[in-house]
């Protein structure tokens, strides 16, 4: 990111959430971003993923600058590199478990997604709830799902807003250690939002913001 800002309208006026923020991540590394509620940390990763479009400055993934594609070439490169957990894991409720983690295999028109789907359903330890919808999984639970589907396009980057913000500290340490294997194994590069300093300590580098700005970056 170069000098990135971002502002809401809101009750007639700009309010400002992100100010001028640049920094790069190395491909294959952990980053955390800390900081107080309200500081910018969810919009910040909205933006590095393309999800959302900075009001100016520049960002840039993979040698491709995001704010110069139209939603559909975004959505494209989404596909492609970007993994995202959300903060409410955002499962589609109507659809199984199982289905939820073959949306991106069918998005890429990839070829036995099925079986696939199950794998990685398998890793995360939810191979016998492939058929339960959403609402019949535990919260711990859908967030599983939810990182079994953002890894199913094989991400080469994965952001995580609160990865473990609403689990107990058994499944938080079982989807923790699913993160950093990732990491570790195929080389995801990691960049997590998080309240959680032990989990924070984990990375090897941390971003702390306030007000909107990036106010530390320490290695
Ligand atoms: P938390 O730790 O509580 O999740 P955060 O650091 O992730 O907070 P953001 O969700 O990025 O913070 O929000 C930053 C600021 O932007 C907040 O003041 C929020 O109210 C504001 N904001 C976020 N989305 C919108 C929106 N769509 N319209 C207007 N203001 C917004």
């Amino acid at each position: 990111l170069q000098q990135v800002s971002k502002s809401y309208r809101s009750g007639g006026r700009d309010l400002r959430v992100l100010d001028d923020i640049t920094f790069s991540v190395e491909a294959g590394s952990t980053l955390a971003i800390v900081g107080p509620s309200g500081s910018g940390k969810t919009t910040l990763l909205g933006l590095c993923a393309g999800l959302d479009r900075s009001t100016s400055g520049s960002v840039e993934l993979h040698d491709t600058r995001l704010d110069e594609l139209n939603e559909d070439q975004l959505a494209a490169v989404r596909n492609r590199y970007v993994g995202f957990i959300f903060q409410n894991f955002q499962l589609l409720p109507t659809l199984t478990a199982l289905e939820n983690v073959m949306v991106p295999l069918e998005l890429r028109q990839e070829k036995n997604i099925r079986p696939r789907a199950l794998e990685l359903l398998d890793k995360v330890g939810l191979a016998d709830r492939g058929h339960h919808y959403p609402a019949q999984l535990s919260g711990g639970e859908q967030q599983r799902v939810s990182l079994a589907r953002a890894f199913s396009n094989q991400p080469r980057i994965l952001f995580a807003d609160e990865p473990t913000g609403n689990l107990d500290a058994e499944t938080s340490e079982k989807v923790v250690k699913l993160l950093f294997d990732l990491n570790r194994e195929a080389g995801t590069t990691l960049v997590l939002v998080t309240h959680d300093l032990d989990l924070a300590a984990k990375t090897q580098r941390i971003l702390n913001m306030k007000g909107g700005k990036l106010i530390s970056d320490e290695s």
